[in-house]
């Protein structure tokens, strides 16, 4: 199995809904995201995809975040935007994007500082 993984951030404010602590206040933080994906073949040119593609895609994504308050931003104006639910979103999105018979989503990770993250994944 090869696997891939590209790091991007954006920057953003959000505050948590249904929460009691120094989250529920509005903040703001520098997010990193990882994106890995993995597949068994490599293309013609022996790459499993191309860093700049996989680079593209998230920041198509996280370009909708970057500096927004997250709470009014699809779509966690509904959904609490906590790291986990960022990581979510981002892999399902990504899943759409760039998925196919020779490649998959095998994780997204979502930084809030250097310290805390959140990942997602499917297996
Ligand atoms: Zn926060």
């Amino acid at each position: 199995m090869f696997e891939i993984s590209i790091r991007e951030s954006f920057s953003a404010a959000h505050n948590l809904r249904n929460y009691k602590g120094r989250c529920e206040h509005l903040h703001g933080h520098n997010y990193t995201v990882e994106a890995t994906v993995c597949g068994k073949m490599l293309d013609k040119t022996g790459m499993l995809l191309d860093f700049s593609v996989l680079k593209d895609e998230v920041k198509k994504i996280i370009s909708e975040f970057d500096h927004k308050y997250l709470n009014e931003t699809k779509p966690f104006s509904k959904t609490n935007p906590t790291a986990e639910n960022i990581a979510k979103y981002i892999y399902n999105r990504l899943k759409l994007q760039i998925a196919n018979n020779r490649l998959q989503i095998s994780e997204v990770i979502v930084w809030e500082t250097e310290r805390n993250f959140s990942k997602y994944y499917e297996r």
